[in-house]
């Protein structure tokens, strides 16, 4: 009979262990190896307390055993306790068990019967945040409390000792982090930095991979100065996900700790369905702040029609009247002048025109963008030659450094309008004598393909740049100089990048000029496996 219990024991699911009057192990099934990471030889014999139980659970345990023994009053026998435990390696875990005492003539003996509930308290507990956040993200009355709540949640529900919200700004040139929610006793120093470039750091390397990451030990990631900062206050792992919304990343959210108890995978996916809500969050906020943004909109909309619809239209007018009133003393020659002004003055407001078209509908999602397997230095050739002219009209060198070939799956007829924005720019914006330069290559470790148009002209200056890309915004340095234009041509250039999956950056300068640098995914955003990849 007790060797079959014992045979029951050994093939049990839950740990068994049993012990003596002086809380000495005298059992100890296979499953209690497994929970505790002790053998039977290496539990046997052993003072229970120092096994498995948490340090300042020990004085607790003892008492009430001490208890026991001398009055028998053990008041836990018979119940279903929940506590937590230890593992030999030091991590604790909650365990749910029930203890029940057997006496004979010598010995009495005190048996536990225990279960890992980590998975039962895990699903509960993240259900607990996601339902945190929800109520934090539909009760916040701005972004940043909205961002305060979600950083709070993981925080104090989950127990990181840092969660840390952080977003992009408009120009996406740097990630700022827009919420942390940091444990008391901790003392950040170099580690409580608020912005980071993309690709730096954890947050910026999701931000720029648009992927989860996660570091199992920060201080041997010596590549990142931040890392090593985390690991210097005590923190040793981290883990982050993309914050998106309509297929753009917008941002990271990351949880640092001093140990992450739950399966990579499983606090990913968790993560991912928070930073999942959070976009949505910041969508619907964007959708609002887009009603205000338009008001605002509309005064740069109506200096465009004052001075870029009107001025055309009163050249036009004013030609119209003189061929009108003086076409008989007019010459043939000043007839041919007059139609060409108006003709130009047309032009150029049938271009205005359809730039206003062509962003709404970009805008609206209305224009398909047709990717086909293209070759940029193509594209880039056939720009290149348009604006020879004008650029030779102010004596501006040209240096291209583009390969022969660069295939990418792209709209072709789209990337030659980016081309055209931008060397239109750069021809309109630098002084006569100056130098464009067009650079393009494959990177192939990202497999992106970068590219990008430097000029020597005006540039602008740094404090403006964060609105470069905003509808109708033109820099100081081109009003100033009385420089004709729409303030449209880059927003539009920006929204054909963002449909192809990529982005485009004005890279800072110090001295004069600008650098404005395109990457583009040279593949399907869909095609996960590269060619020619161990399979
Ligand atoms: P536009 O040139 O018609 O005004 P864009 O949207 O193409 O419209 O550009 C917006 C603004 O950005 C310009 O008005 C100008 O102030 C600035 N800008 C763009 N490209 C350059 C450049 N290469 N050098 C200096 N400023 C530039």
């Amino acid at each position: 009979m007790l060797r079959n219990l014992q045979g029951v024991l050994a093939a049990a699911p839950h740990a068994y262990v049993a012990i003596d009057e002086e809380g000495l192990v005298v059992a100890w099934n296979p499953a209690a190896h497994a929970m505790f990471g002790y053998s039977f030889e290496q539990a046997c014999g052993r003072p229970m307390a120092e096994l498995i139980i948490p340090p300042s659970l020990r004085d607790a345990h003892l008492a009430g055993l001490a208890r026991c023994v001398a009055d028998g009053g053990c008041r836990i026998v018979g119940r279903r306790m929940q506590v937590n435990a230890m593992h030999r390696d030091g991590h604790e875990f909650p365990v749910e068990l029930t203890v029940t005492v057997t006496e004979d003539a010598d010995a009495r003996l005190f048996h536990a019967l225990v279960q890992d509930v980590t998975i039962g308290q895990r699903v509960s507990r993240f259900a607990a945040v996601e339902a945190a956040v929800s109520r934090g993200l539909a009760e916040a009355e701005s972004s940043d409390v909205a961002a305060a709540r979600v950083a709070e949640a993981l925080g104090v529900r989950m127990g990181w000792p840092v969660a840390e919200l952080w977003l992009a700004d408009e120009e996406r040139q740097v990630v700022s982090c827009t919420a942390r929610h940091v444990r008391g006793d901790l003392r950040l120093n170099a580690f409580g930095l608020k912005e980071l470039e993309p690709g730096i750091g954890l947050p910026g390397r999701v931000y720029a991979q648009g992927a989860p990451d996660w570091i199992p030990d920060l201080a041997a990631d010596v590549t990142s100065f931040r890392s090593r900062a985390a690991a210097r206050i005590g923190l040793h792992v981290a883990v982050g996900v993309p914050v998106s919304s309509g297929g753009h990343t917008l941002g990271a959210l990351c949880v640092y700790g001093d140990r992450i108890e739950d399966p990579e995978d499983t606090l990913i996916a968790l993560l991912s369905g928070i930073a999942a809500q959070v976009g949505q969050y910041l969508e619907r906020r964007r959708a609002e702040e887009l009603t205000v943004e338009l008001a605002k909109t509309k005064d740069e909309f109506l200096a465009l029609v004052t001075h870029e619809l009107r001025n055309p239209l009163s050249v036009i007018t004013a030609a119209t009247a003189l061929l009108d009133e003086d076409l008989e003393s007019l010459t043939t020659e000043q007839q041919h002048e007059q139609l060409r002004t108006i003709g130009r003055n047309a032009q150029r407001l049938s271009v205005i025109a359809s730039d206003l078209l062509d962003l709404a509908r970009l805008e609206a999602g209305h224009v398909a963008i047709d990717p086909v397997e293209t070759d940029l230095s193509a594209i880039l050739g056939e720009a290149l030659a348009a604006h020879r002219e004008a650029a030779a009209g102010k004596n501006l060198t040209i240096v291209v450094n583009v390969p022969e070939r660069l295939a990418l799956h792209a709209d072709p007829h789209r990337l030659r309008q980016v081309a055209d924005n931008l060397l239109s720019n750069a021809v309109k914006y630098t002084p006569t004598g100056g130098t464009i330069t067009v650079t393009a290559a494959a990177d192939d470790n990202t497999d992106e393909i970068i590219w990008a148009v430097t000029d020597t002209g005006i540039g602008i200056p740094a404090a403006e740049r964060p609105h470069l890309f905003r509808r109708f915004y033109r820099a100081s340095t081109a009003r100033e100089r009385r420089i004709p234009g729409t303030g449209l041509g880059l927003v539009i250039t920006r929204t054909i990048v963002e449909r192809h999956h990529g982005s485009i950056t004005l890279t800072g300068t110090t001295g004069p000029g600008s650098t404005f640098t395109v990457r583009l995914p040279r593949s399907k955003p869909d095609t996960t496996a590269a060619p020619g990849a161990p399979g």
